[in-house]
């Protein structure tokens, strides 16, 4: 175990102390080590310094690559197919997944804490675009996400940013729910508070039973929304009213 530095360009020592050839091999025997979980849903935006998701998206194109040719696809003579390694790479890490590899969006916070401070609820209608991580198949759907406002607030269009990079990753809709009520937990400070996703997946639809509509709602609630049938009242009639003036 020895040459190894922080950043792992140079010297990329791996568990067993061997060169890795890899970057992403590097960063997967690091994070073992860390104890870091990088399951799909996982954030791992600490661990990629400058240039390093450029790498890992040409190490990605060349496994794209070994998986086009193992589905016995010509992707020498096919023009279709010519790229397509390099295109699902780019993919993965700065579009359907790239909520894994940026960091968390940057959620100015406004104070709420003067005499006409804000004490009433906000209800936000964030769409949505997710993949699953059993079969990566699209989800698309619509949060609503509601707070009451604590001693800061955060822009109108940030919980739908913080939303969505959460969404951007390799999820069930379950722990997607609940990953999106700890971020805006985090970024507002308010212990109480709602998430409703209405969504529909790629997996039932696209094969499977082949379902024709695979809507699926899941609620995630939390202090006074889940304790005071008032405040949880008021976040569903809330959705309805939303749901009225924008229907899915
Ligand atoms: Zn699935």
């Amino acid at each position: 175990m020895t040459n190894k530095t922080e950043t792992g360009l140079d010297a990329m020592a791996g568990d067993g102390g061997y060169e890795e050839a890899y970057l992403g091999d590097y960063l997967r025997s690091k994070m073992k080590r860390d104890n870091k979980r990088f399951w799909a849903g996982d954030n791992i935006s600490e661990y990629l310094e400058e240039g390093f998701k450029e790498r890992l998206i040409d190490e990605a194109t060349e496994a794209f690559e070994t998986v086009l040719d193992r589905l016995l696809i010509d992707r020498e003579t096919d023009p279709n197919s010519h790229g397509t390694a390099r295109r699902l790479a780019k993919m993965y890490f700065n579009e359907i997944m790239g909520g894994r590899y940026d960091p968390a969006p940057d959620a100015t916070c406004f104070p709420n804490d003067s005499a006409d401070r804000y004490e009433g609820m906000l209800v936000v209608r964030s769409e949505l675009r997710s993949m699953c991580s059993h079969h990566h198949q699209p989800v698309n759907g619509v949060a609503y996400i509601g707070i009451i406002a604590a001693q800061k607030l955060i822009g109108l269009s940030k919980y739908t940013r913080i939303a969505q990079w959460c969404a951007r990753r390799g999820t069930l809709q379950e722990e997607l729910a609940n990953d999106i009520a700890r971020e805006i937990e985090r970024a507002t400070g308010a212990k109480d508070l709602g998430v409703y996703i209405q969504a529909t997946h790629g997996c039932c639809e696209n094969r499977g039973i082949m379902a024709h509509s695979s809507l699926t709602q899941t609620t995630v609630l939390r202090g006074a929304f889940k304790d005071d049938m008032g405040t949880k009242k008021e976040f569903f009639d809330n959705i309805k009213m939303q749901q009225e003036f924008a229907p899915r």
